[in-house]
């Protein structure tokens, strides 16, 4: 029996051997005081100086704990110099988690090539990993949560070992793998002779990593039932197995496969669900990932993604049982995670409406949307495309005015048909069908608007077992809409100045880019810089507050001349930037003649308030026609005519094309 084992043993040694381009020794090594680190066990009563020593032996490491103690994530309000100190403010298992990150990210996560195997998302999958698993340790009592941590953390080494240092590498495995989609285990034995469990074992004990990370290393996916582990051995894997399979259900799979994953039903047998509180861990598990994120400045694939990779996962899950009566690929994956792929409705809409004519063959789709008053439903989407803007009006449905089946369509919140019954002809009429369906768009119980299907030459009614699918679509694309709607909410507010009330610097900065690029495109505009004339003397005489006052006033003022189109921003202090579309030069002149004659005006009004200051205002004026190469060039122009207004005695408009 025993040389059973170790023949088996040596047969997987030398197959990891075949399958690295080097040997397992020669791999670059580990960081000794990482690893030391790790094996300091919690229980142990070493001290500080011992960890701190430890510590400095390895300078990379040394710098990422400084880093850390400095960092806002502890907020710290004096700097800590030294590792003692850090030592001593950030505990053991933060120092364990520091050294287990330098260790395997910077170390080998990072390393890797840029292939089909995406490292950043592999590393959230590991963090995710890593932090559930210690979560599951903390919650069923187990005497040292940080070495879950690590298990979790490293659960999946063998891939990325694979990836760098393989003969053929895990991006190649993936590309290989990516027709079908399908990247199973007995696959990648298929490719590399061996799976990246059991290489990553190995890899572990020629590291000579803690028992319990090799351990769930071998058996996170399978063998667990024959392992003969003891109990809390057994326990241990099964937190890991876990943790795995519940990220790949969040979206947060180690490589980007449909594969479905596994979970062994003795791994249910040794957690109990209820002891563990997982809506809680979840949650706490999102924080920390958040805190992460920001500490090492990483860009996570986006909430948005993660619903996409969600919903494509619940899809995969709920039909994995039913793939062999579907044909292969016919999920409707592109439909439902079309729209999160833009924060643009003009981008996702569309993407969603082509998919769905696609994926169930359909003819005609037509997206309604309730307007901002919620009295009409105004089609703002449509395939074949909508006429653009300035055609005659297209389909509306007046919610007032509601007949047919369509009212019980949105009573219902559900999909109709709307067959020719003399309640329904006149919104047939209008999409010009004898017969559609109508599906509510979503979002949080709240109604955004409803897809029509319909084929105008056809009698036929679309197929209702359909109906049901698209209507999990119309849920997504709901969801897509609203959170377009907030995000226009949030930008306007992030790009508003607070004062004034006018769009803010980086708003100015998006109507340059905006209207430069048009401009090369043939549309012009101009812009000019208005600079409040000697404005430091109102606020050393009448204060800051009233200073505040005249900046509002002039605010106001321009406000009231500027018509829909144009537009006007705050450019910092108290200089304004205006910009208008207009192909002509002397046009931009008159409209900065009078901005700067209504300024004058009630200047000379608000004398009596501020005795002795009369307000006025400077403008320098430029023009895309004079062919700038770039932005800065033409906001310089405009500050270089501002500058000859100021000089030539204020309270005038100097043009950048008149200087020259
Ligand atoms: P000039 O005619 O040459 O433009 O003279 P000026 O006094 O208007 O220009 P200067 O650049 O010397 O002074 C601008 C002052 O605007 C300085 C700064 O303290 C003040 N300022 C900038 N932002 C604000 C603000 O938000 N509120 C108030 N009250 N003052 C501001
Ligand atoms: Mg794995
Ligand atoms: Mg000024």
């Amino acid at each position: 029996m025993a040389e059973d084992v170790a023949g088996a043993e040596q047969q997987t040694r030398k197959i990891v051997h075949q399958a690295l381009r080097r040997p397992v020794g020669a791999l670059p090594p580990a960081p000794a005081a990482a690893l030391k680190l790790l094996q300091v066990a919690r229980s142990e009563d070493t001290g500080t100086a011992e960890i701190a020593q430890l510590i400095e032996t390895e300078p990379a490491l040394a710098a990422k704990v400084l880093k850390l103690v400095n960092s806002a994530y502890y907020g710290f309000t004096q700097r800590i110099p030294s590792i003692h100190r850090a030592v001593t403010l950030l505990g053991l298992s933060t120092l364990r988690q520091a050294a287990l990150h330098l260790f395997f990210y910077e170390s080998i996560v990072q390393r890797s090539n840029e292939g089909a195997f995406d490292r950043l998302f592999f590393w959230q999958h590991s963090l995710l990993v890593a932090i559930l698993s210690r979560g599951f340790a903390e919650r069923l009592g187990h005497e040292d949560p940080d070495a879950l941590y690590a298990a979790g953390l490293l659960h999946d080494l063998g891939k990325v070992i694979l990836e760098s240092h393989g003969k053929l590498s895990y991006s190649e495995f993936l590309s290989t793998a990516g027709t079908s989609g399908n990247a199973t285990r007995d696959d990648e034995r298929l490719f590399f002779g061996i799976t990246h469990d059991q290489l990553g074992a190995q890899v572990s004990k020629a590291w000579e990593l803690p028992d319990i990370v090799c351990r769930t290393q071998a058996l996170h996916h399978c063998g667990l039932a024959q392992s003969h582990l003891e109990k809390s051995q057994a326990q241990e894997v099964a937190m890991v197995a876990l943790a795995d399979f519940i990220a790949w259900t969040q979206g947060i799979g180690s490589a980007r496969t449909h594969t479905s994953p596994s979970l062994e039903p003795e791994v249910l047998e040794l957690i109990d669900l209820e002891q563990v509180g997982l809506a809680e861990l979840l949650a706490a598990a999102d924080q920390e990932m958040a805190k992460i994120a920001t500490f090492y400045g990483l860009h996570f694939p986006s909430h948005f993604q993660l619903r996409a990779n969600v919903v494509t996962t619940a899809l995969t899950l709920a039909n994995a049982g039913k793939v062999a009566t579907r044909p292969a690929g016919s999920l409707p994956l592109r439909s439902v995670t079309a729209p999160h792929q833009s924060i643009d409705p003009d981008i996702f809409v569309p993407q969603t409406l082509r998919a769905l004519q696609q994926e169930f063959a359909l003819s005609h789709l037509l997206l309604l949307q309730i307007e901002p008053k919620g009295r009409r439903f105004v089609a703002t989407h449509g395939l074949p495309e909508l006429p653009q803007d300035g055609q005659p009006p297209g389909v509306q449905i007046v919610i007032d005015r509601l007949a047919g089946d369509l009212i019980h369509c949105l009573r219902e919140r559900t999909a109709v048909m709307i067959h020719d019954t003399p309640p329904n002809r006149r919104v047939l009429r209008m999409l010009g069908a004898s017969v559609a369906a109508a599906i509510p768009v979503m979002s949080q119980g709240r109604l955004q608007g409803l897809i029509c299907l319909y084929d105008p030459e056809s009698r036929q009614p679309p197929v209702s077992a359909v109906l049901h699918e698209i209507q999990c679509v119309a849920g997504e694309l709901g969801i897509a809409l609203e959170r377009s709607r907030l995000f226009a909410l949030e930008r306007a507010k992030a790009e508003m100045d607070a004062l004034t009330g006018l769009p803010n610097r980086s708003a100015i900065d998006r109507f340059l880019q905006e209207s430069f690029a048009q401009a090369s495109a043939g549309r012009h505009f101009g812009i000019g810089l208005v600079d409040i004339d000697y404005f430091k003397a109102f606020n050393d005489t009448f204060g800051h507050q009233t200073g505040d006052d005249v900046l509002r006033i002039v605010a106001d003022t321009m406000r009231g001349l500027t018509r829909p189109g144009d537009f006007l921003g705050r450019y910092g202090g108290e200089e304004f930037l205006f910009g208008l579309m207009s192909p002509n030069a002397l046009g931009i002149a008159g409209y900065a003649e009078r901005i700067r004659r209504e300024i004058a005006r009630r200047g000379r009004m608000l004398e009596a308030r501020f005795a002795g200051h009369r307000l006025s205002v400077s403008i320098g004026i430029a023009h895309s026609r004079d062919a700038y190469p770039d932005i800065k060039s033409l906001v310089g122009a405009a500050d270089s005519a501002l500058y000859s207004a100021k000089s030539s005695g204020r309270n005038r408009v100097c043009s950048a094309w008149s200087q020259e």
